[in-house]
């Protein structure tokens, strides 16, 4: 079997629990994008066994701390252990994650459900290879009557893989019509976000629903997700408006809140930043905002205007909120960190001169795990502010 050794670096950060090691922390290697590779330290010690890819800057990933093949069976069981949590979380919802790759034991492999289809995103070599072992296990544990790959990932690039879509299996939409919670929406497999919709944010979802109360603001709506929610959370009399910049994300907000029957919703295309201005300028008043924007901060050098950015629209729209009203505050960047984004809900909260009463702290939902010694699996940040 072919070999990998790694530097102290490395090896320190398998040790630590962290399943990646950089190119620059393999000291020596040897073997092909896709293998599966024995690591050990400089000291001959084994670490384990992980997916290799010299292409990559993550060239190892580490997928046991075990000896046991990495065959058929061993992928078959990591994904029959990635199922049977998600049933034990009782979801109300059909669409949801599967799998959520290395916070699941298979590095670069998500399986997201759509109802009765999955769509896949496959961003290692090593999986890519091995994909008839997880569409057979998929087919058995999971039954779909079709499966999408959706190649359309930076990641792949990265790795060296194509870039396509394409159904793997069965027969699949273009889109389909599930349901969360009370909410039912229609996804787009084949064009729409991700792998169709922003699932990490379910849970969130139905949470603002619950606060809900007088007129509510969905910024950053997409195709309307917690506007939904907000509209079925206040029977009758509410409005809600959602705001999105893209014309097509709305077009899709407009089409879900009518496949709910909901005739309070109404949707503007606008740049938030200028909204969110205009409207606190001109005094408007809201029981609740959300904001759930597009991560400003992709990389560690985007913080300070990602900073600049998150401050601003919570100033905002904290001057937004009626006394007693709600904002619920979003951040999917990684780097920006919850300590970083507290930080700079204090000084929105200052400058807007409006006391903030911490009602929640929220993450992303369950289905997409969050593992303890791998920092990176925490990216969601939600705070959920009350300014009396
Ligand atoms: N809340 C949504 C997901 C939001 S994704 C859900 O739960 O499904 C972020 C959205 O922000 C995208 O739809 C994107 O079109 C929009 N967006 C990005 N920059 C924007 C801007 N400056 N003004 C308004 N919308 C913007």
């Amino acid at each position: 079997m072919e070999t990998a050794t790694v530097r102290k670096r490395g090896a320190a950060r398998l040790r630590s629990g962290h399943p990646w090691v950089y190119r620059s922390d393999v000291a020596e290697a040897s073997g092909e994008a896709g293998d599966v590779v024995r690591v050990a330290d400089r000291a001959g010690r084994s670490l384990g066994q992980a997916f290799y890819n010299p292409r990559s800057e993550i060239s190892l990933r580490l997928v046991t701390r075990g000896e046991e093949p990495v065959d058929r069976a061993f992928v078959r069981s990591r994904i029959e252990e990635a199922l049977a949590y998600r049933d034990s979380l009782s979801i109300d919802a059909d669409a949801y994650r599967l799998l959520h790759a290395e916070a699941d034991g298979l590095p670069g492999l998500v399986v997201d459900r759509y109802g009765p289809y999955l769509v896949l995103q496959v961003g290692s070599a090593a999986v890519e290879r091995r994909l008839d072992w997880v569409l057979e296990a998929l087919g058995e544990l999971a039954g779909p009557e079709g499966v999408l790959l959706r190649g359309d990932v930076a990641s792949r690039k990265r790795e060296g893989l194509d870039t396509g879509v394409r159904v793997l299996a069965g027969e699949v939409p273009e889109s389909v019509v599930v349901r969360e919670g009370p909410v039912r929406y229609r996804a787009d497999l084949f064009g729409g976000q991700k792998t169709g919709a922003f699932l990490d944010q379910r849970e969130n979802r139905a949470a603002a629903g619950g606060y809900a109360s007088g007129r509510v603001l969905d910024v950053f709506s997409h195709t309307g997700g917690f506007a939904l929610h907000a509209a079925l959370g206040v029977p009758g009399g509410t409005s809600v408006e959602a705001v999105d910049s893209s014309g097509p994300a709305l077009e899709a907000a407009r089409a879900n809140a009518a496949l709910n029957g909901l005739e309070n919703v109404t949707c503007t295309r606008a740049n938030a930043f200028d909204l969110l201005r205009e409207r606190s300028d001109a005094g408007e008043r809201y029981g609740l905002v959300v904001l759930d924007p597009p991560a400003f901060a992709r990389t560690r050098r985007d913080l300070p205007a990602a900073r600049r950015a998150y401050k601003e629209i919570n100033l905002r729209a904290m001057k937004l909120l009626e006394p007693g009203g709600v904002l619920f505050t979003c951040s999917c960047s990684y780097h920006f960190s919850r300590e970083l984004m507290e930080e700079t809900l204090r000084e929105a909260a200052s400058d807007a001169g409006r006391r903030a009463r911490v009602l929640e702290w929220r993450g992303q939902s369950l289905d997409h795990p969050e593992i303890l010694t791998v920092p990176e699996t925490r990216y969601l940040k939600c705070a959920v502010l009350q300014c009396p």
